[in-house]
């Protein structure tokens, strides 16, 4: 594949982040949309959180947001401690090339400095000492005088002065290769053109665009893209905020619900309509469209576009979307008591109020269980119901009555009783609604009702008359 080459470099770290999910989805909208390429590179130089199954994690993660690996537009994963040489090669040609020193000094040595000169940092002292390798000698990268601009295409030109960057580490005491040279020469030898990746990385693109110069490239385009904050507009954080996108694909937000709504998140799509298609979306996208300012996660807002999503689907899709909850070993009835044709008629009316698929058992269990699930607070406010045995009583007669038994007569034949009590049938609801559900709130009552069945209604009605009575 030819044409721009966009990559993304998360650090394995056991669960996938939104803000990562957001990124990856900008950079795979660019790559396909320029006809280039999305290069997926596992930054795992830090052995303590190389593990294969996290791996896998981002890969699986990637492909739920529609982002395949076997798609032509995507290359990879390749994995970064495996080019741990070619990052020690690169260090060893920037210091013959005198643009990196050697240095001996220790953390404590530098402080010692620091105290007695009155300075902060790393002053370069070891720039003209002369040293080579040796054992606790750290390779660091001599920042020329003058300003690093980087264009940003997002952000515009950033000027940084270099007097403000200190000389830093490329190689540690040990031999071992820093993230910031890590990246950079695996975007080198990867061949990158953009670099579109979170805003916290800004303070080491002056950094790296010197190394890039001083290796004798030139740059890569740069696009630092908005944090995401949540409601107290705080950067979100993994202790206080809901951020593994995992969590989300658990309880039961549609894939393409999520990826929408996080290209939405610091950019609109044209004409102000959020609600679109990958494909319009993809091809709509543009960094310098890209806001500034932090990005809002807002949890109500991905509740409703899932509730979009959720409402669009045909109830056959529904069902597909639905089952690994309906059968998860946790559901609330047992999977051979689930009726597929039950669902799909109640599908309509269950659809239009879901925010989540995870939601779906518990508002059908009844449907599907031999008694419902009466919670202690629903049985308490059937039998406060004004005229709760009376009301179930009268219910039972006008529906043994009817002839035909439809959401339609069920719900006539059901006025008539709440009329006979003066109560408004929104009122006169709970105990026959508790009596059947459970619960004090669910999907349209009489539909509920007709699915159910008239034997089976008539006997829970006449269970919970005898339970409250
Ligand atoms: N591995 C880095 C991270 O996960 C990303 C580095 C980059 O995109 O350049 O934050």
């Amino acid at each position: 594949m030819s044409g721009p080459r966009y990559r993304f470099a998360p650090s394995p770290t056991g669960f996938f982040h939104v803000g990562g999910a957001r990124t990856a989805l900008w950079n795979w909208a660019l790559a396909n949309s320029q006809g280039g390429t999305f290069v997926l590179r596992i930054e795992d130089t830090d052995e303590a959180r190389n593990r294969p199954e996290w791996t896998q994690g981002i890969i699986d993660a990637l492909a739920w947001i529609g982002i395949h690996s076997d798609d032509p537009h995507f290359e990879g994963p390749y994995f970064q401690s495996h080019y741990a040489e070619q990052h020690v090669a690169a260090a060893q040609r920037l210091f013959e090339a005198g643009h990196a020193y050697y240095c001996d000094m220790t953390a404590a040595d530098i402080e010692a400095r620091n105290k007695a000169e009155g300075t902060q940092g790393y002053q370069g002292w070891s720039r003209d000492r002369g040293l080579g390798p040796g054992p606790g000698h750290v390779l660091r990268f001599k920042v020329p005088a003058g300003s690093t601009v980087v264009h940003d295409l997002v952000r515009g030109d950033v000027v940084f002065d270099n007097a403000l960057i200190e000389d830093f580490v490329l190689l540690r005491g040990n031999g071992s290769p820093m993230f910031l040279l890590a990246n950079v020469v695996d975007d080198m030898a990867m061949e990158i053109s953009h670099v579109v990746r979170a805003e916290e990385h800004l303070p080491n693109t002056p950094k790296q665009q010197l190394i890039w110069q001083a290796l004798g490239h030139e740059p890569p385009v740069w696009a630092h893209v908005p944090v995401l904050v949540n409601e107290a507009r705080k950067k979100l954080s993994k202790r206080r905020d809901k951020v593994a996108l995992e969590m989300y694909r658990d309880e039961g937000y549609l894939a393409d619900a999520m990826s929408n709504y996080l290209m939405t998140l610091g950019w609109a799509p044209k004409g102000g309509v959020e609600i679109q298609p990958w494909q319009q979306m993809q091809a709509d996208f543009r960094l310098e469209d890209v806001n500034h300012s932090s990005a809002f996660f807002d949890l109500k807002k991905l509740a409703a576009f899932n509730g979009e999503y959720i409402r669009a689907l045909s109830p056959e899709e529904f069902l597909e979307a639905c089952r690994p909850w309906l059968f998860a070993p946790d559901a609330p009835f047992p999977a051979d008591r689930f009726d597929e044709q039950t669902f799909l008629a109640m599908a309509p009316v269950i659809q239009p109020r879901a925010t989540t698929l995870a939601e779906a058992p518990g508002v059908v269990d009844f449907l599907f269980l031999e008694s419902p699930l009466f919670t202690d607070d629903a049985l308490a406010k059937a039998s406060a119901a004004p005229s709760a045995i009376d009301v179930l009583r009268d219910t039972v007669a006008a529906f043994e009555a009817l002839g035909e038994w439809s959401a339609e007569t069920l719900k006539t034949a059901f006025e008539g009783v709440a009329a006979a009590h003066e109560l408004k049938p929104g009122k006169a609801q709970t105990p026959v609604r508790v009596a059947v559900t459970g619960r004090t709130v669910g999907p349209p009552l009489f539909e509920s009702l007709q699915f159910l069945g008239r034997d089976e209604t008539l006997r829970r009605l006449r269970v919970l008359e005898g339970l409250i009575g």
